[in-house]
C-alpha cells in the first residue's frame, strides 16, 4: 500500500509543455508520490517523467548554501564537470557575502564597461513571474536588452515565422483539437517521447478514424498508427512542403475564398512554387511524387486538417523557412481558424511559452511588444516608473551570439538563472571556453550544473515543488503551480534571489508575494489582462487571450481575423537552403540530437530522479544496425562520435528508427555531452542553431 500523505498539493508537471496537472502527496516535507489530476491538457494522465521524476528535489547533491569560487581555483572548461568533485573549487558563504559579491561585481562591470557588457539568461523552467522579473532586472538594472533563454534553442524559428505570417507566436489550436481533426500532420516531432500525454490524444484520434500523416526522417511510435509516414531525407523539409503546395495550387485545391478574404502575398507564393513540382522534388526529398500528391490532396480537402511540429522543423539554419512553409500550407487551404485545424508548434519546456510571453527574449518586451518601437518603450517606462528614454532601443544578443560576444571581449559578466548552456549550447566546447573567460559569472540553480561549475558565485535556488507561480503550457493555458515542500538548507526561492540582486544593483523593488509580480504582468500584457490571481487559485488554469475579467479565454484563435495591422495573414515563400555542414569524405554521417522519454534536456533533474535514472542510466547513440555492423561495433559496445568541433564516447544502441547514415544522440549525458560535437551555425532570422544536422564520423571504441 502507498504510504499515507499528510498533505496533498495541486500543481503542474515540471517537465514538458503539455502541462499536465498533478497532485504532490507529501509527508514530513518530502514528496511521497505523485498522481495525475483532471487538468484540461491531461485528464488525469501522466507520463513516466511526471509520475516518477519528482525525487530529484530531495537529492543529496542539492545546493544548500551559497558558494564562492576559491581564489586559487582555475576554471577548466574541458574537465568532465562532475558535481561531487567540483564542490572542492568552491567555499561556502553567507547569503549576504554571496549576494554582495554577485551583484557588486555585476554593477562594477556595468559602470566601467557599459550596460551591454552584461547578459542575463533566464529559464523556461522558471515561472512566469520569475521570467518577468528577471527580464525587468536585465532591462532596468543591467541597462540593455541582453536577455534570452532556451527558447532560442527550441522554437525561436517557429515563433519568428508565426509572428511574421500571422501576427502571433503561439499556437492557434490546443493539442486536444486533434480529436476534432480529420487529418493530423505531425512533422519533425516525436510526441511519444517528448510530449507523451499529448501523444496519447493523437493515438486515440488515429484509432477513432483520423488520418495521421507523420513526416519525419526518423520512425517513431506514432508511425505505427500513421496513414502515411513520409520518411523524407534529413534537411529537405522545404522541398517536400513546397511540392505539396505545388500540387494544391495546380490541382485547384486552394481555398480561393479564404485566400482572397484573409491573406496577402498569394501571387508571390504561387510564382515561387513553379520550380517545385512533385516530380522534380521527389528525388530531392526522397518521397515518391504520387505520395506527395496523395498527402497534399488529403490535407487540402479534409473538413479539418491540423499541423503539429517540433524541433525537427525548427532547429535548422532554414528553421524559419520550414515554419513559413507550414504556415503557407494552412493558409493556402483555409485550414486554420476553426476547431480541428490550425498550427501547433509543440512547445518543449513546461514554461517556454510563458517565459517568452513574459519578455525573456532580447527583441521583445512582455507580450511580444517590440523594443525598437518608441511607443512600446514609453508605455513600459511609464508602467515601470522609469525616466523617459531609459529603456534600450536596440534588440539584445541571442544565446549563441552571446558566446561569440564574450570571445570578442564585448560581454564580461553574466547572470544565469536555471539554464545550463555548458550542456545545451551547440559547440559546447566553445561555449564552455567562453563561460570560463568571463570576468564574472553568477549562476542560480538547484544543483552544481556543468555551467555552475564555471561560476564565480553560485546561488542555491528552489526546485519546482518548492515554490508557487504560474506556468503557461503549449496550449496557451496559464496554470497555477503550488509550493508543496520547503527548499533544503539555506536554499531560497528564485523570486527572492532575483529581487535581492535587483536591490543591490540599485533598483527599488519590493514584491512581497508572487501575486504582486503577476498583477504587474497583467497590467503590461493585454493578452492576460483578464486573468486574476484569485481566478487561477480557484480554477487552476485559464487560457489566453483573456482580455477582461470574466472572459472565458480563447482556445481557438484567428476565427475572424489575424492579429496583424491589416487583419490578414501573409504568405512568405521559401526556397531550399542546405544545412550549414553537409557530410563529406572525412565526416560522412549525419548527427541528429534530441531527447529520450525518461530524461529531460540537460539531465540535471531527471538523471537525479531514481526511477528515471534506473531506466536510462548510460549515454547512448542510436545507430542503424547495418551501420553498426559495418563499423564492427556490437550493440552495447563503446563508440566515438566526432565532428570538426569535438568528440564524445558512448554506447551504441541498434535502432532501426534512424535511416542509415544518420545517428540520434540524446543531449542529457554530462559524461558524453553531445553538444561538444554539434554545430553553432544559425538561422539568419531567428538565430536558432542547427542542432538537428551536422557532419560526423563514428569509430569503434
Ligand atoms: Fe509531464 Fe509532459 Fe509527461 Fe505530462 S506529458 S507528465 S507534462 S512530462
Amino acid at each position: 500500500a502507498l504510504p499515507v500523505p499528510d498533505k496533498q498539493v495541486a500543481s503542474v508537471c515540471p517537465y514538458c509543455g503539455v502541462g499536465c496537472q498533478l497532485t504532490y502527496n507529501v509527508k514530513d516535507d518530502k514528496i511521497l508520490f505523485v498522481e495525475g489530476r483532471d487538468g484540461p491538457a491531461n485528464h488525469g494522465r501522466l507520463c513516466v517523467k511526471g509520475r516518477y521524476g519528482f525525487d530529484y528535489a530531495h537529492h543529496p547533491q542539492r545546493l544548500t548554501k551559497p558558494l564562492i569560487r576559491r581564489a586559487d581555483a582555475p576554471k577548466v572548461p574541458h574537465a568532465t564537470l562532475d558535481p561531487d568533485r567540483m564542490m572542492e573549487v568552491f567555499r561556502e558563504a553567507t547569503w549576504e557575502e554571496a549576494l554582495a559579491l554577485a551583484a557588486g561585481k555585476l554593477k562594477d562591470i556595468r559602470d566601467t564597461s557599459g550596460p551591454k557588457s552584461l547578459v542575463g539568461f533566464g529559464s523556461a523552467k522558471g515561472s512566469n513571474e520569475e521570467a518577468y522579473l528577471f527580464q525587468k532586472l536585465v532591462r532596468t538594472g543591467f541597462g540593455s536588452n541582453n536577455v534570452d533563454h532556451c527558447t532560442r534553442l527550441c522554437h525561436a524559428s517557429s515563433v519568428a515565422a508565426l509572428l511574421e505570417g500571422i501576427g502571433s507566436g503561439a499556437v492557434s489550436n490546443p493539442v486536444m483539437d486533434v480529436t476534432k481533426a480529420e487529418v493530423i500532420v505531425i512533422i519533425g516531432a516525436n510526441p511519444t517521447v517528448n510530449h507523451p500525454v499529448a501523444a496519447t490524444w493523437m493515438k486515440n484520434a488515429a484509432k477513432n478514424g483520423a488520418k495521421l500523416i507523420v513526416m519525419d526522417p526518423r520512425q517513431s511510435d506514432l508511425t505505427r498508427l500513421a496513414h502515411r509516414h513520409l520518411q523524407f531525407k534529413p534537411d529537405t523539409d522545404v522541398a517536400m512542403l513546397n511540392a505539396m503546395m505545388h500540387v494544391i495550387v495546380h490541382e485547384g485545391l486552394a481555398d480561393r475564398a479564404f485566400i482572397e478574404s484573409r491573406t496577402m502575398g498569394f501571387e508571390e507564393l504561387k510564382k515561387n512554387l513553379v520550380g517545385y513540382s512533385p516530380d522534380e522534388m521527389a528525388p530531392v526529398c526522397g518521397i515518391a511524387a504520387e505520395t506527395l500528391r496523395e498527402v497534399a490532396r488529403l490535407y487540402a480537402t479534409s473538413k479539418g486538417s491540423m499541423i503539429l511540429w517540433g524541433m525537427g522543423v525548427s532547429q535548422h539554419v532554414h528553421g524559419t523557412d520550414n515554419a513559413r512553409c507550414l504556415i503557407a500550407l494552412s493558409l493556402l487551404t483555409g485550414q486554420i481558424g476553426r476547431p480541428g485545424t490550425g498550427l501547433h508548434p509543440l512547445r518543449g519546456q513546461n514554461n517556454v511559452q510563458g517565459a517568452s510571453d513574459a519578455g525573456l527574449i532580447p527583441m521583445m518586451l512582455p507580450d511580444y511588444q517590440k523594443v525598437v518601437e518608441p511607443a512600446v518603450r514609453a508605455r513600459f517606462e511609464k508602467a515601470w516608473k522609469l525616466q523617459p528614454g531609459t529603456l534600450d532601443a536596440q534588440p539584445g544578443l541571442t544565446v549563441v551570439e552571446v558566446m561569440h560576444a564574450i570571445g570578442d571581449g564585448k560581454v564580461k559578466g553574466m547572470y544565469i538563472m536555471g539554464e545550463n548552456p555548458a550542456m545545451s549550447d551547440p559547440d559546447a566546447n566553445h561555449a564552455r571556453e567562453m563561460l570560463a573567460q568571463l570576468d564574472h559569472l553568477v549562476v542560480q540553480d538547484i544543483f552544481l550544473t556543468e555551467t555552475a561549475c564555471l561560476a564565480d558565485v553560485v546561488l542555491p535556488a528552489s526546485a519546482f515543488p518548492e515554490k508557487t507561480g504560474t506556468f503557461t503550457n503549449t496550449d496557451r493555458l496559464v496554470q497555477m503551480g503550488r509550493q508543496a515542500v520547503n527548499p533544503p538548507g539555506d536554499a531560497k526561492q528564485d523570486l527572492w534571489i532575483i529581487q535581492e540582486i535587483a536591490r543591490r544593483m540599485g533598483l527599488d523593488w519590493n514584491y512581497k508575494h508572487v501575486s504582486e509580480a503577476f498583477d504587474e504582468m497583467r497590467k503590461t500584457m493585454p493578452s492576460i489582462a483578464g486573468i486574476t490571481w484569485d481566478r487561477l487559485e480557484r480554477e487552476h488554469a485559464v487560457t489566453y487571450p483573456c482580455t477582461e475579467e470574466g472572459d472565458p479565454g480563447q482556445s481557438v484563435v484567428f476565427v475572424e481575423d489575424f492579429p496583424r495591422d491589416s487583419g490578414r495573414a501573409r504568405f512568405v515563400p521559401a526556397d531550399i537552403i542546405p544545412a550549414a555542414e553537409r557530410p563529406d569524405a572525412e565526416f560522412p554521417m549525419v548527427l541528429i540530437t534530441g531527447r529520450q522519454l525518461e530524461h529531460w534536456h540537460t539531465g540535471s533533474m531527471t538523471r537525479r530522479a531514481t526511477v528515471l535514472d534506473a531506466i536510462e542510466p548510460d549515454p547512448v547513440a542510436l545507430v542503424h544496425p547495418l551501420d553498426l555492423a559495418e563499423l564492427g561495433v556490437k550493440p552495447g559496445e563503446l563508440l566515438t562520435i566526432e565532428s570538426r568541433r569535438g568528440k564524445v564516447s558512448l554506447y551504441g544502441r541498434a535502432d532501426e528508427s534512424s535511416p542509415r547514415g544518420a545517428v540520434f544522440v540524446p543531449f542529457c549525458y554530462y559524461e558524453a555531452a553531445i553538444n561538444r560535437v554539434t554545430n553553432d551555425s544559425l538561422d539568419p532570422v531567428a538565430k536558432i542553431p542547427e542542432l538537428k544536422y551536422c557532419a560526423i564520423r563514428i569509430t569503434a571504441g
